[in-house]
């Protein structure tokens, strides 16, 4: 019912979409380390890749760094969803930092998996984005074999050591068919290439990315909530324009330009993994407020995948396990 072109506006919700177990599990940490610590709470980098997440603690108490510089010799300090560097460990260790760590454990096996790679003598080629947190925390497990690559064109250049020995690992939140192109380019230069255990692309990149491929190409319009730093919600834009269709990436309902909604009748909307609910539900009741809106979900996965919270962080009126 929803291609319907004609008659109220269509809003479709993709489901999955919004906060994955990962970004669950460190905006939890965040909030009960506030909760539970008398003195400043540090959170070196961006808790998750979302402003209103970011500020919303940040008003609550969380001190929000960049840098190790920013926190003093002995206070607590939180490490964001993405992860860092066993150089990051070793200088919080070495400052006497009490660390409460929100690496997604996702991300965590991924650093493992760049650690045995390199043990084992291979070039580590990891397929990411340059620049962003997670990629450089997980280039900084084995910084000497480890190459960074983010395109067919940087896999066509590379020059490694010896190519019988050549493993790759990919950043979490990749679109999977574009990192599809990158490994088969891997494939044909090295054909002796070894892959992960499983998937690197964890499953909320994925599901967000099936369940958005299922409405896109129907839609007029694709809205996808999330801030312009968060790698799986700019994939989700690209991933929908790919389908053909116009669309737009949007922290919270004041970015929505009327003019997107001309002729436009039907409108899909997914949201980034480290985008809060709250803010699709207020981009619908946007929607409405411009006229009659019919709303449907188009759920292609359902998520029941929980994080235990790491040590340091649990609730005390909560069971840990
Ligand atoms: Fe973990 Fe994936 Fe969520 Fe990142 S997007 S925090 S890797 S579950």
């Amino acid at each position: 019912a929803w291609l319907a072109a004609s008659g109220p506006r269509k809003v479709v919700l993709a489901a999955p979409r919004s906060f994955c177990a990962g970004i669950e599990r460190a905006v939890d940490v965040v909030e009960n380390v506030l909760e539970q610590r008398e003195g400043p709470v540090y959170v070196r980098k961006q808790i998750v890749h979302n402003t209103h997440v970011v500020s919303d603690l940040e008003s609550r108490g969380a001190i929000f760094v960049d840098d190790l510089d920013d926190v003093p010799d002995h206070a607590t300090v939180i490490f964001s969803a993405h992860g860092v560097s066993p150089a990051v460990r070793a200088e919080a260790a070495e400052r006497g930092m009490e660390v409460i760590d929100a690496t997604c454990p996702l991300v965590t096996k991924v650093h493992a998996e760049a650690r045995r790679f390199a043990g084992r003598g291979d070039t580590v080629v990891l397929i990411g984005h340059a620049g962003h947190e997670e990629v450089e925390g997980t280039l900084g497990e084995a910084p000497e074999r480890t190459v960074l690559v983010e395109s067919v064109d940087d896999v066509l250049a590379l020059d490694v050591p010896d190519p019988l020995r050549v493993s790759y690992l990919t950043q979490t939140t990749l679109a999977v068919d574009e990192t599809a192109d990158i490994i088969a380019a891997l494939r044909a230069r090295f054909p002796a290439l070894r892959a992960p255990g499983s998937d690197d692309i964890c499953y909320a990149s994925t599901n967000r990315q099936e369940a958005l491929r299922d409405i896109a190409s129907a839609a007029d319009l694709v809205l996808v909530v999330g801030s312009a730093n968060s790698s799986n919600s700019l994939r989700l834009v690209e991933l929908a324009r790919r389908q053909g269709t116009p669309a737009y990436l949007v922290e919270d309902a004041r970015d929505i330009r009327p003019d997107w909604l001309i002729n436009n009748r039907i409108v899909g909307i997914t949201a980034g993994a480290s985008a809060p609910p709250r803010l699709v539900d207020e981009i619908v009741e946007a929607l409405r407020g411009l006229g009659p809106t019919e709303v449907t979900e188009h759920e292609t996965s359902r998520e029941t995948l929980q994080f235990t919270l790491p040590a340091g962080a649990r609730n005390a009126g909560r069971c840990p396990d």
